[in-house]
């Protein structure tokens, strides 16, 4: 296969977004898609609210698309954000990578940007793989997250049972051994709907916020990365119980953590979740209601419509990445 630099889709990779973000005390959105309209939303959202956006596929993500889908829509979603308004600065992301031949692919298939996951080895394996990902990276311009400590929760590429903090003391050793250029970390945030098991009326437990500013502390104006911090809209699960789902105890992040971890070196922050409850709930919605309905741009478009809502409200309301395009 011809190999595709980013640079030629309209990319750009995660550099200057994160040092606008780290100056000016937000985060810039990361909201993983799996097809057409969820794609179509998130670049419109963040068009319309003026945000850079990083626009992230898991492994499974892009096999679901195809390969050979994925770069087009990629150039497609530069055109559109051009179209809807402020021709916004786009990441392409792949999440969860556990391989290097995986980045490899990736970054010759035109990502901008690559995360290698590999925190459930060993501190020295993980700096290992980490710095030979970093090493093809850098040749072609593309970005790097890794990842150290482990987040609890299920998600495409990832299933952990128990989460283990980040341990702070390790984090620049990390960053002098591998050279990259962001780091995820694991202050309590867990992948998935069910990110806490409460019981009625109890909150969910604070996000270890020393942890983040000993880290800050030690590798200071870094970048900084948050996974699994959905907040689990109420109103979105509420619509899909009340139109035949079945979704009990779940939880997520509140969005005031998430603002407080927003102003700090957090300058990143993964939204999945949220987005395929916004378009669950309107599809349970209209099926409920409309039970005659079988033309899909009848469920879909409306369902596109509240995750544009859900995209503006989460760049304007929770990480201050709206209006940073001037
Ligand atoms: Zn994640």
């Amino acid at each position: 296969m011809n190999k595709l630099h980013y640079s030629e889709l309209g990319l750009v990779n995660t550099r200057a977004m994160f040092t606008q973000a780290m100056e000016e005390k937000y985060a810039v959105p990361a909201y993983n898609f799996n097809n057409m309209e969820q794609l179509q939303a998130i670049v419109i959202g963040c068009s319309r609210s003026a945000s850079p956006v990083i626009l992230q596929v898991s492994g499974s993500a892009r096999s679901y698309i195809g390969n050979s889908f994925l770069p087009h829509m990629a150039r497609a979603a530069v055109d559109l954000a051009r179209e809807t308004g402020k021709a916004v600065p786009l990441a392409l992301h792949l999440d969860h990578g556990g391989s290097f031949e995986l980045a490899k692919e990736c970054i010759d298939a035109g990502f901008s940007s690559v995360m290698i996951d590999a925190s459930h080895h060993s501190f020295e394996d993980n700096a290992a793989l980490t710095k030979q990902v970093v090493a093809y990276a850098h040749d072609h311009d593309v970005s790097v997250e890794a990842e150290l400590g482990v987040l609890a929760g299920i998600e495409d590429e990832v299933v952990a049972e128990k989460s283990s903090y980040t341990r702070p003391q390790e984090v620049a050793r990390f960053l002098e051994l591998t050279g990259v250029d962001s780091l995820a970390i694991s202050i309590g945030t867990s992948h998935g709907a069910f990110k806490f098991k409460l019981q009625p009326g109890q909150e969910p437990p604070p996000l270890r916020f020393d942890i983040l500013e000993e880290i800050e502390k030690l590798v200071p104006g870094f970048p900084i990365v948050l996974h699994g911090a959905s907040s689990v809209t109420r109103e979105h699960v509420d619509l899909i119980n009340r139109y035949g789902g079945k979704m009990e105890n779940t939880a997520g992040i509140p969005a005031d953590q998430l603002r407080k971890a927003a102003a700090s070196a957090v300058c990143k922050v993964n939204i999945d979740s949220d987005g395929r409850l916004a378009m669950t709930a309107i599809i349970r919605k209209i099926f409920a209601e409309k039970p005659g309905e079988f033309d899909l741009r009848k469920y879909l478009g409306p369902a596109r419509d509240e995750l544009v809502e859900m995209v503006i409200r989460k760049n304007t309301s929770v990480l201050g990445s709206a209006g940073r395009i001037k």
